[in-house]
C-alpha cells in the first residue's frame, strides 16, 4: 500500500467508533514527516456574539468520519498525493486573548519550521491573524483569498484591536497580506456605517459582495482571481463558514441572511487550483448551535476540498 498515511475505511473500523482524528487519518505530536498538518485552534474569546466555536475543531473531526478519501467531481486524491496527519489543537490560554494570539504564533512557528504547510480548524477567525504573522516570516506578503460575510476590518471594537471583527485590518496594515492580491467574497446584511466595506477597496482590495454573487456560477470569478493573483505567488484561504448561507451552515456566531450557497463554496475552493496555496483554516463554526451536525459536516467537507486543491495534488484519471 501507499507510503501516505491512510484515513481509516469504513470496512475497518464503523465509520462511528475509533478515534476522533480528522478524516480518522493517524494523529501525531509536531508536524515532522508531513506535508500538511491539520490543526485545530479551539478559541472563541474573540468573538462579538454568540460563542461555542471553541468546540469547533473537535465536532468537526466528528462529522468528518464521512468523507472518503477521495474527490468524486475533480478525481482528486489528496491522500496519494501528501503525507496528512493530524497534530491535535493549540493549546490556548482560554482566558487571555493576548497570551493566545502569541501562543498561535509560535505554535505555527514551529510546524513552518518543520516543513508542513497547515490546514486550520477553527475556532473564531481571530486565529488567522498569528497564523498570516507566521506564515509572513516564511513567505513574506500573501495572497489572501477570504470568504466572509463579514469585512473582519474594523480598526477596534469595544477599543481591543484584535478581536475576530479586526484581524484584516491588522493583517494589511502590517503588510502579512498583499491588499492588490486580496479578494474577499461573500459580504453583505448591514454595517454600522454604509461604508465599511471600502476600508479595504480604498487599499486595492478586490471585493465581491454576496449580491454579486446571487444567482450565478463563481466559475469566472474564481479565473480572474487566480489571473490577479498569478502561479508564484504564495495564497491563503481564510474560509469563515458564515460566508455560507445560514440555511445551509446555520451553526455559527454572527450568522448573516442572504449568502453564497454551498456549490458557490466549492467552486471557490476548487477554483484554487493551479494556484501556490500554502495554507488555509475554516473557522466560525459553532457546534451548539449546529443542532443537525450538518454545518460541522459542511465544514469538514469544505476542508477535504482545500487538500484537494494543494499544488501537487494528483488528479485520478
Ligand atoms: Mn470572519
Ligand atoms: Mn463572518
Amino acid at each position: 500500500m501507499p507510503e501516505f498515511n491512510q484515513p481509516l475505511g469504513g470496512n475497518e473500523m464503523p465509520r462511528f467508533a475509533g478515534h476522533a482524528s480528522m478524516f480518522r487519518l493517524p494523529t501525531q505530536v509536531g508536524a515532522l514527516g508531513l506535508d500538511v498538518a491539520l490543526v485545530g485552534v479551539p478559541l472563541d474569546i474573540g468573538t462579538s456574539n454568540r460563542t461555542g466555536s471553541r468546540f469547533g475543531p473537535r465536532q468537526i473531526r466528528s462529522e468528518s468520519v464521512m468523507v472518503r478519501p477521495y474527490g468524486m467531481a475533480t478525481r482528486a486524491a489528496p491522500f496519494d498525493s501528501f503525507q496528512v496527519g493530524d497534530i491535535g489543537d493549540v493549546p490556548i490560554n482560554t482566558f487571555s486573548l493576548e497570551k493566545s494570539i502569541e501562543i498561535i504564533e509560535h505554535f505555527y512557528d514551529e510546524v513552518l519550521a518543520a516543513g508542513a504547510k497547515t490546514v486550520s480548524i477553527g475556532g473564531d477567525h481571530t486565529i488567522t491573524l498569528p497564523i498570516l504573522r507566521a506564515l509572513h516570516k516564511v513567505h513574506g506578503p500573501v495572497a489572501l483569498v477570504h470568504v466572509d460575510a463579514h469585512a473582519d476590518v474594523n480598526d477596534q471594537m469595544f477599543g481591543e484591536s484584535i478581536t475576530h471583527g479586526t484581524i484584516f485590518r491588522r493583517a494589511i496594515e502590517e503588510g502579512l497580506v498583499d491588499p492588490a492580491k486580496m479578494t474577499q467574497i461573500g459580504l453583505r446584511a448591514t454595517g454600522y456605517a454604509a461604508d465599511d466595506f471600502d476600508w479595504a477597496k480604498g487599499r486595492g482590495v478586490q471585493v465581491v459582495t454576496a449580491e454579486q454573487c446571487w444567482y450565478q456560477s463563481l466559475a469566472p470569478l474564481m479565473s480572474a482571481v487566480r489571473e490577479r493573483i498569478g502561479t508564484d505567488t504564495p495564497v491563503y484561504l481564510s474560509f469563515d463558514i458564515d460566508g455560507l448561507d445560514p440555511s445551509v451552515a446555520p451553526g455559527t456566531g454572527t450568522p448573516e441572511p442572504g449568502g453564497l450557497t454551498t456549490p458557490q463554496g466549492l467552486e471557490i475552493i476548487r477554483g484554487l487550483w493551479g494556484l501556490n496555496v500554502i495554507g488555509a483554516d475554516l473557522v466560525e463554526v459553532s457546534p451548539p448551535y449546529d443542532t443537525t451536525g450538518n454545518t460541522s459536516l459542511l465544514a469538514a467537507n469544505l476542508i477535504f476540498e482545500t487538500l484537494c486543491s494543494l499544488p501537487g495534488c494528483k488528479r485520478r484519471d
